[in-house]
């Protein structure tokens, strides 16, 4: 008797893990069509820092849009990943605080007009600090440039601005993006420093310790928009990846690419030099999101899709 009672419960515990499991597997799946994710990387957002952004809809949906920090953002769809992706950033003068990014995007349907869909998330910006009064001499014609330089300083900026124009709005880098050469880092991003003693400037860029003569590849595939020597700048290289995204090379001794060049991730596309407003030669590498000016280190960290 004692014997089948036992039988009995087990066969009952048995039916009922079997339902209980039935039931987390639906609410699993339910779960995954029916809302919202947004997923950063990284998961700590800082000021100066790039940012992925990874979303799924609760519906197949055909765009995906957002506003962030005052920023309109493009994603694509990665099939790979059944996720939409887009790269972002924080100015490196954004307070720590909550950001809301709100999302909006178009149901696909086959038979009718798609229906607006939206969702808004709280993205939170944590404080980092940047080093302070980094001292560097320069020759005095970039601290103290004579009316014909200042003529130059003007024509480079309406070049820059004019290039920095027309952007392509699709995406066109691919994976994550790697270093254009292999040295040390002479000088980080988002440092305040002094110019002959008396020029302020932050350090929008990344030095990398590279003699002159070295070979800077592309740091992921994209579209030369400048390959043309500036004042400040000297021999300067800009990608435009898409997105939004742009990478400047400078100081260069020489160009291997020209403008209206389509470049792919590891193709050199200059060599290093000390040209322009430099110390000596290095290779200064910046990225520019929507007119904001991020840490390359921090790109190169992620892992991208
Ligand atoms: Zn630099």
């Amino acid at each position: 008797m004692r014997e089948r009672l036992f039988h009995s419960v087990t066969h009952t515990t048995f039916l009922l893990l079997a339902l209980a499991t039935n039931v987390s597997g639906a609410t699993a799946a339910h779960s995954a069509t029916a809302h919202w994710t947004v997923v950063t990387q990284p998961a700590r957002l800082v000021n100066g820092a790039p940012v992925l952004f990874r979303v799924t809809a609760p519906k197949p949906v055909r765009t995906l849009s957002a506003n962030w920090l005052g920023h309109e953002i493009a994603f694509s769809f990665d099939a790979d990943h059944k996720s939409w992706f887009a790269l972002a950033g924080v100015s490196l003068e954004t307070k720590p605080g909550a950001y809301p990014i709100d999302l909006h995007a178009e149901t696909s349907s086959a038979t009718s007009a798609g229906q607006a869909i939206s969702f808004e998330k709280q993205i939170r910006v944590q404080h980092q600090s940047y080093p302070r009064h980094v001292v560097l001499t320069v020759p005095g014609r970039y601290t103290a440039p004579s009316p014909e330089d200042l003529h130059q300083i003007e024509q480079d900026k309406e070049t820059k601005a004019e290039a920095f124009k027309t952007l392509s709005p699709e995406r066109e880098w691919k994976g994550s993006f790697a270093a254009p050469v292999t040295a040390e880092i002479s000088d980080v991003f988002g440092a305040e420093r002094v110019f002959n003693g008396s020029v302020q400037s932050t350090h929008f860029g990344l030095d990398f310790r590279v003699p002159g003569g070295t070979s800077v590849a592309a740091v992921n595939s994209g579209r030369v928009i400048l390959a043309r020597p500036l004042f400040y700048e000297g021999n300067f290289v800009v990608i435009d990846h898409g997105q939004g995204l742009l990478t400047l090379y400078l100081h260069l001794s020489s160009f291997l690419v020209k403008e209206g060049d389509d470049v792919s991730k590891g193709q050199p596309i200059g060599l290093s030099g000390g040209t322009g407003r430099a110390t000596g030669p290095h290779l200064h590498l910046a990225l520019r999101w929507q007119g904001v000016y991020l840490d390359p280190q921090a790109l190169l960290k992620l892992n991208l899709p």
